[in-house]
């Protein structure tokens, strides 16, 4: 069993019971959607190639000043909500950059809507570091990964060896 098999099931467990096998589109609107803090985003690439509705992106050149390789940032009107991310990024890298935030507050603090489709033409990440970062303006739900404390040593064995070393 590798990582994200891991981190598949235990979410399932803990809450996501519709966390796709497969890569999808978004169905329904999420309670809760991700942003990276793109301050703590190295980037390593992980989260982007686990995330089941690749709406994860590199930020355009210059996006965050004095940043060569560009942080990720996903685009948060096709995310589903599944804590992939959170989880590959606490358990998989030394980050612990992404967390996830009510969707009624992102809609109240971008003037947006965040409905059960994803939008005709991707609409692109931004940094939304003002927003949504450990500086930022408004807090986040949780303390990021939910499953830290309830893996086996067999299971920490396996994030062990996977893991992605900056
Ligand atoms: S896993 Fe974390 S550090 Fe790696 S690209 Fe994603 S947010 Fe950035
Ligand atoms: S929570 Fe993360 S992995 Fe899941 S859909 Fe949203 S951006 Fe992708």
């Amino acid at each position: 069993m590798s990582a994200i098999d891991i981190i598949k099931r235990r979410l399932k467990e803990d809450r996501i019971p519709e966390t796709p096998e497969e890569i999808g589109q978004k169905k329904k609107r999420p309670r809760e959607v991700a942003f990276m803090d793109v301050n703590l985003c190295f980037p390593c690439g992980k989260c982007p190639e686990f995330c089941p509705v690749q709406c994860i992106e590199y930020l355009a050149a210059g996006s965050v000043p004095g940043r060569g390789v560009q942080p990720v940032q996903d685009r948060f009107q096709e995310c589903i909500g599944c804590y992939i991310c959170v989880e590959v990024c606490a358990l998989l890298t030394d980050y612990d950059a992404v967390r996830m935030y009510e969707s009624n507050l992102v809609e109240d603090v971008l003037g947006v809507k965040i409905t059960d489709a994803v939008p005709p033409e991707p609409i692109p990440a931004q940094p939304y570091e003002e927003y949504f970062s450990e500086g930022g303006l408004y807090r986040h739900v949780g303390k990021g990964s939910r499953i830290r404390e309830k893996m086996t040593a067999e299971e920490r064995a396996i994030f062990a060896r996977e893991r992605v070393r900056g």
